[in-house]
C-alpha cells in the first residue's frame, strides 16, 4: 500500500515536494487556503526560483536604496505607512 501525503500550500515548494513524493509512489493531496491564481510568493514571483536574479538584492547599495524605496509608493519595496499593531513588534 503506498504511503498518503497532504501538503499544505501550493506555491513552487510545496508543488515541487509533491512532485518528489509522488515520483516516490507517494499517493499526494495539495491543499492551498486560495485559488490557484491568487497570491502567495510564488504567483508573483511566476513559480520562479532564479538564484542569478538574487545577486542584484545582495549588491553594494541596496540597503541604502531599499530604506529610499519604502517610501515611494511607485518602487518595489513600498511599504505603507498603517496603524497595525500586528506589524509593531
Ligand atoms: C515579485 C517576486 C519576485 C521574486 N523573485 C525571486 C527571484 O528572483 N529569485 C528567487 O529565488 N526568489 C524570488 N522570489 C521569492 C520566491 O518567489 C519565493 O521564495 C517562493 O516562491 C516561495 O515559495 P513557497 O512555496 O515557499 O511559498 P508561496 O509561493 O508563498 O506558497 C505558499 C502557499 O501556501 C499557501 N498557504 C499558506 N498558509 C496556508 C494554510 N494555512 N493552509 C493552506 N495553504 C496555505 C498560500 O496560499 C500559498 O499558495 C520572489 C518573490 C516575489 C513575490
Amino acid at each position: 500500500m503506498s504511503q498518503k501525503i497532504t501538503i499544505l500550500g501550493g506555491g513552487v515548494i510545496g508543488l515541487s515536494t509533491a512532485l518528489y513524493c509522488a515520483r516516490r509512489g507517494m499517493k499526494v493531496t495539495v491543499v492551498d487556503r486560495q485559488p490557484a491564481d491568487r497570491g502567495g510568493c510564488s504567483f508573483g514571483n511566476a513559480g520562479m526560483i532564479v538564484p542569478s536574479h538574487f545577486i542584484p538584492l545582495a549588491a553594494p547599495g541596496m540597503v541604502m536604496m531599499g530604506l529610499k524605496w519604502m517610501w515611494n509608493p511607485e518602487s518595489p519595496f513600498y511599504i505603507k505607512p498603517r496603524l497595525d499593531t500586528a506589524h509593531a513588534g
